[in-house]
């Protein structure tokens, strides 16, 4: 890498926050990655100061929900070095986005270096090893333009955040942090629709069915299938995981956001700890048969479902040592204190490495 071009050497080398105090919320750091898209090409405008953006009001983006975004955390090491998790895998789902909102896709070759470069220039922001935090990476992107009609934008912006993060759910996990979950009446996605993809707008829908469950004292909804509304599909911004008897499972279906969690734990359960792993159709009526709930994702990991309501039923579900396991050995590839045999650690190279 290239000599410091943003910091002059001083006693401290990381920014003077209580990491290990972090909750999950936005801290605006230094810096943010840009590129846009014009004139059928993108360009990087490397990295900004300002955190408020300025673009066209007539952009689709802020009308029609042209817009994506991903989520990544990336970790320090023991030896203090600085790695990602499968960046690549986001970089492909960001572009399956961008092919479905027919925008341009981003070459993962500008997603690494966007993802290098905002790290690099914020790297005091990234929490020491052992603190339980992490920064939290969110790259974005939206269709922007002097617009008004019902179409597709020809400008693009992508950019990238981040931010220091401590445990999503105040307590982190554990066997004394179950969460209950409530079937929503609401659909998240519609059949054939966007479920798969991480657009902005199906968010904003959830937050409807979100917040009926907050108030009725649950963690968050559980959406059904909405063909039949049957099966169990997505657990707020979560992937359901269940074990049946010796074996983990989780939901099959064309409207999942397909975490890259719940892809890295149905290969740890697999091939470190030898369990069968499935992904197929899980019956809301097939609760009856489960011994352990949860749910993944890149901001609580595996959450424990320890209770699940729909409507006069509800079942509870112990805390099961193999959440832990899983926890632990995901944990410790993101964490580099343990082997990475499926290479998914991504290092980013920093003053000296
Ligand atoms: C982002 C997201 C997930 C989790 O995906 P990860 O790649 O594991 O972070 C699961 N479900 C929904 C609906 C999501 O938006």
């Amino acid at each position: 890498m290239e000599k410091p071009r943003y910091y002059f050497p001083t006693e401290r080398d990381t920014a003077d926050l209580e990491f290990s105090d972090l909750g999950f919320d936005y801290l605006a750091c230094p810096y943010r990655f840009e590129a846009v898209f014009e004139h059928g090409l993108w360009r990087s405008r490397g990295l900004q100061e300002d955190n408020v953006m300025h673009i066209p009001e007539g952009s689709q983006c802020l009308h029609y929900g042209q817009q994506l975004f991903e989520g990544m955390k990336v970790h320090r090491g023991p030896e203090g070095k600085i790695y990602a998790f499968r960046p690549r895998d986001n970089a492909k789902r960001l572009n399956s986005g961008a092919r479905h909102l027919r925008g341009p896709e981003i070459p993962e070759a500008l997603f690494l270096r966007g993802l290098e470069e905002v790290v690099q220039g914020n790297h005091p922001y990234v929490p020491p090893h052992g603190s339980g935090a992490s920064l939290y990476v969110r790259p974005f992107y939206l269709g922007i333009g002097d617009n008004v009609g019902v179409k597709p934008a020809s400008r693009y912006v992508f950019r990238i955040f981040v931010s220091p993060v401590g445990p999503y759910y105040k307590g982190g996990f554990g066997p004394d942090q179950g969460k209950g979950f409530m079937v929503s009446k609401h659909d998240r996605a519609a059949p054939h629709g966007s479920g798969h993809i991480k657009a902005g707008g199906n968010y904003a829908a959830s937050f409807y069915p979100g917040t009926e469950a907050k108030k009725a004292g649950f963690a968050d909804a559980i959406y059904l299938d909405p063909v039949n509304r049957k099966y169990i599909e997505e657990v707020g911004a979560a992937n359901f995981l269940a074990f049946k008897g010796d074996a983990l499972i989780t939901p099959q279906s064309p409207s999942i956001l397909k975490s890259i969690t719940r892809l890295s734990l149905l290969e740890i359960a697999g091939e470190i700890f030898k369990w069968p792993a499935e992904e197929r159709e899980i019956a809301v009526d097939e609760l009856d048969e489960i011994s352990a709930a949860a749910c993944c994702g890149t901001a609580a990991v595996i959450t424990w479902i320890n209770r699940i309501v729909d409507g006069e039923r509800s079942w509870e579900f112990p805390f099961d040592e193999r959440w832990q396991q899983l926890y632990n050995t995901l944990l410790g590839i993101q964490t580099a204190t343990q082997d990475d045999p499926f290479g998914w650690r991504y290092e980013i190279p920093t003053m000296g490495s």
